[in-house]
């Protein structure tokens, strides 16, 4: 009666054993790649009876592993490690319901490759423009005003905006000019694609 439950666990059951029965794949120096944050490389150890994550900082014993892991309380984890084991701990009451883990998501290989794209289209045109401002530049006011000078002044405002978000923004800011204005490095693309390749070859020869 005055059995304690947590303290039996830790007696019972090495935490090794037990972090491979809910899926850690543990290495022969004890380590595994933590589930608690997003790793490629084990800096997850595991003792016989703690663990301590070198990445991430989580720490703790048996019941603390698999509350942590499946959301749910300390008793409920206890409970759910005697029914797992077969440790007889828990009056038959093994109904425990458990919350599926959040799966992690996925990277977006759409997204992903949108940015690498558009990046190198928007320099590109930036440099078009800062190229074509320089170049096309009235020299007095009797100078008719050559229409790259124009596009210029009209569009490096928002080429520089954009640019800046893709180059230097947070995670948010990138995402939001792929949520809000995908398309504007593909209108792009296709004007840098419509210029003779004269232009672009004295732009590119000029600039760097
Ligand atoms: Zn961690």
């Amino acid at each position: 009666m005055t059995t304690n439950i947590f303290q039996d666990i830790k007696d019972r059951v090495d935490l090794r054993d037990l972090v491979r029965y809910y899926g850690l794949d543990v290495n022969r120096g004890g380590f595994a790649c933590c589930p608690f944050h997003n790793e490629r490389n084990p800096s997850f150890k595991v003792y016989e009876d703690h663990y301590h994550c070198f990445g991430c900082g989580e720490h703790g014993d048996h019941v603390d592993f698999v509350q942590k892991l499946y959301g749910i309380s300390n008793i409920e984890a206890a409970k759910k490690i005697s029914h797992d084991f077969g440790l007889g701990l828990d009056n038959g009451e093994l109904a425990i319901p458990v919350k599926p883990r959040k799966p992690k998501p996925r990277k977006d290989e759409g997204y992903e490759l949108w940015l690498n794209e558009a990046t190198h289209v928007i320099i590109e045109y930036k440099k078009l423009l800062d190229y074509w401002n320089r170049v096309y530049n009235p020299r007095s006011p009797i100078d008719e005003v050559d229409e790259r000078y124009i596009e210029s002044l009209q569009e490096r405002g928002y080429a520089n905006y954009y640019l800046e978000q893709l180059l230097f923004g947070s995670d948010d800011d990138k995402r939001a000019c792929y949520d809000t204005d995908r398309d504007y490095p593909l209108v792009i693309k296709n004007r840098l694609d419509k210029l003779d390749a004269f232009s672009r070859k004295v732009c590119k020869s000029n600039t760097r």
